[in-house]
C-alpha cells in the first residue's frame, strides 16, 4: 500500500530521517546467553515467556508495560516525593496533569490500570448487563465479567484480518453496536468500553470520525462512553498521520478533542505515561466520581494516592506531559514502524498496518501445520527466545482463555506473537538484531512442532500456564 502512513518517516518521499529527541545518560548492561542455556531456561519456564527470568533474556519485548525508561526530569521528580498519607502535593500535580492533557474533570489515582478497571466495572455494571467494546482486552474483560457483565465485541470486521490494510482497524462497527442496543435494549448496556489503540488487534487506532459518530449514536440511546486511554498518545499520532484535517494539529490537540467525545477514561500509566508503575481513572460526572473516590479507599488506598507512593505520582505527572509531545510520540511509533518495515521487506507475516506499540507476528502464517489447540503463537514466542534470547509473548488462544459458559477454549481469529517495544529503551541496532532473529525462526518454520498445555491456572491463564513439546 502506498499510503505514506504505512512507511517509516524516513522512507516517506521528500522527508528526512528522524531521531529520538533525547540522548542516553545512563545504561544498563545486558548479556547474551548460549543456545544451551536458553534451551534449559525455556524448559524450566514451561515454554511460557512470562515464566522466564529476565536475567536470561537478551532483548526484552515481552511488554511495553512499565518498561519505559524515565527521563532525568522524572528521576528528579522521584526525589520530590511528598510521602504524606493524605493530600500529598504530588497527587495535585498528577490531578492537574490529567485535567490539562486529557481534559476530564475528576481524577482518582490507582496502583495501575487494572485497579481502575476494577473500580469502574464495579461502579457501572449491573449483573446481566452487556458491555460492548472494540475488541476485548484481557484484564478489562475479566473485570467486566467479574462485575456480572457480558463483553460484546463490536469492532469492525477488518480488525480480525491480519493482512487487511484498513488505516483505522480499531474503529467501532456502529451497525453492530446499534443492533445490540435494539436487540438487548440500551438500558441493558452498561456503557461502551472504547480503547485506543486496540492492543489485541495489534495496536490499531480508532479514527476521530468514528469516535464522533459513536458519541452521536450513544447520545441517541442514552449510553455513556468510557475510554481505555492506555495508548491514546499513539492513537492520536496515527490520526495526525492518516486522517483528513489533522496533519497540522498536535498530538495534544487531537487528544483533547478525542477525549471530549467520551465521559471518562481509565489508564494504565505504565504505557503512554512513561512510568514503571501507576494508573488513574478520570470522569466528568461528579456523582460517579464520588462513588469511585469512596471505592478506591477499599481496594487501592486513600483517594489522594490510590496505591502509589508520592514519588510515583510526581514521576507520573511529569511523564504525562513528556509523553504527549509530538517528537516523543513520533520517535516511539517510528521505531516500531522501522522494525515492521524490515520484516515486511522480507515477506514475514505480520499484522498490518503496523500498530503503535509493537509488532504482531501472525503465528498462523508462520505455522499453518500447527493446529490452534497446539498453540502456534506460544510456540513462536518460545522459538524466538531459543534463537536469540529475544522475549515476546503469546496473544492468541492461550490469552483468549476459556468460554465461561461452555468451558472450551475460545478460538480467536488472530493467533499472534507480540513483540512490544518498550519506550525509550532500545536502539535501532537492537531492532536489527530482533528482525534477523525473526527471519531465522521463519526460515526454520517447517521443522517446528507445537506444544501441549500441562498446567492451566483458572484466571488469565497466559501468565502462568505451562507447556511441553507436543
Ligand atoms: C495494560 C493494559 C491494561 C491494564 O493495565 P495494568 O496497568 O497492566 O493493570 C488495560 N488496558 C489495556 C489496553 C492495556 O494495555
Amino acid at each position: 500500500m502506498d499510503h505514506p502512513a504505512f512507511k517509516t518517516m524516513g522512507q516517506q518521499a521528500g522527508r528526512r530521517s528522524w531521531a529520538e529527541p533525547w540522548k542516553i545518560k545512563m545504561v544498563e548492561p545486558i548479556h547474551v546467553t548460549s543456545r544451551e542455556e536458553r534451551e534449559q531456561a525455556v524448559v524450566e519456564a514451561g515454554f511460557n515467556t512470562f515464566l522466564l527470568r529476565s536475567e536470561d533474556v537478551y532483548i526484552d519485548l515481552l511488554t511495553d508495560s512499565g518498561t519505559s525508561a524515565m527521563s532525568d526530569r522524572q528521576w528528579a521528580g522521584i526525589m520530590l516525593g511528598d510521602e504524606a498519607y493524605a493530600g500529598s502535593r504530588n497527587f495535585y500535580h498528577l490531578e492537574e496533569a490529567v485535567q490539562a492533557v486529557y481534559g476530564y474533570k475528576h481524577v482518582v489515582p490507582t496502583h495501575q490500570g487494572r485497579g481502575a478497571e476494577h473500580l469502574i466495572s464495579q461502579a457501572l455494571i449491573k449483573p446481566g448487563q452487556f458491555v460492548p467494546g472494540n475488541m476485548y482486552f484481557t484484564t478489562t474483560r475479566l473485570h467486566q465479567e467479574l462485575a456480572g457483565g457480558t463483553f460484546v465485541d463490536v469492532i469492525i470486521d477488518e480488525a480480525h484480518a491480519p493482512a487487511n490494510l484498513h488505516p483505522f482497524k480499531g474503529d467501532v462497527d456502529l451497525d453492530k453496536l446499534e443492533t445490540l442496543f435494539k436487540e438487548k435494549g440500551a438500558e441493558n448496556v452498561s456503557y461502551v468500553s472504547l480503547a485506543g489503540t486496540v492492543n489485541m488487534a495489534g495496536g490499531q487506532p480508532v479514527s476521530m470520525a468514528n469516535v464522533k459518530a459513536l458519541r452521536a449514536l450513544c447520545d441517541r440511546y442514552g449510553v455513556h462512553v468510557y475510554l481505555d486511554a492506555t495508548r491514546m498518545y499513539e492513537n492520536c499520532f496515527f490520526i495526525q498521520q492518516r486522517e483528513e484535517g489533522y496533519a497540522e494539529k498536535s498530538v495534544a490537540q487531537i487528544l483533547e478533542e478525542f477525549c471530549s467525545y467520551t465521559d471518562g477514561a481509565w489508564m494504565s500509566a505504565k504505557k503512554d505515561n512513561l512510568v514503571n508503575i501507576g494508573g488513574w481513572l478520570a470522569v466528568n460526572d461528579y456523582d460517579l466520581f464520588d462513588q469511585l473516590r469512596n471505592m478506591v479507599v477499599i481496594y487501592e488506598g486513600l483517594h489522594t494516592y490510590g496505591g502509589m507512593a508520592g514519588r510515583d505520582m510526581e514521576a507520573l505527572a511529569i511523564g504525562i506531559a513528556e509523553g504527549v509531545q509530538d517528537d516523543q510520540v513520533r520517535a516511539r511509533v517510528g521505531q516500531v514502524l522501522y522494525l515492521g518495515d524490515l520484516l515486511l521487506d522480507w515477506d514475514i507475516p505480520i499484522v498490518q498496518p503496523v500498530g503503535g506499540h509493537g509488532i504482531f507476528l501472525d503465528a498462523k502464517g508462520f505455522y499453518p501445520h500447527i493446529p490452534q489447540d497446539q498453540f502456534p503463537a506460544q510456540t513462536l514466542a518460545a522459538e524466538l527466545y531459543l534463537d536469540s534470547g529475544v522475549r515476546g509473548m503469546e496473544r492468541g488462544i492461550v490469552s483468549a482463555g476459556r468460554d465461561p459458559q461452555t468451558g472450551d477454549h475460545r478460538y480467536p481469529a488472530l493467533e499472534l506473537t507480540r513483540l512490544a517495544i518498550p519506550r525509550r529503551v532500545y536502539t535501532q541496532a537492537h531492532m536489527d538484531v530482533v528482525a534477523e532473529s525473526i527471519r531465522a525462526v521463519y526460515e526454520a518454520r517447517e521443522q517446528t512442532r507445537g506444544l501441549r498445555m500441562v498446567y492451566e491456572p483458572k484466571y488469565l491463564r497466559f501468565f502462568q500456564a505451562r507447556f511441553e513439546r507436543a
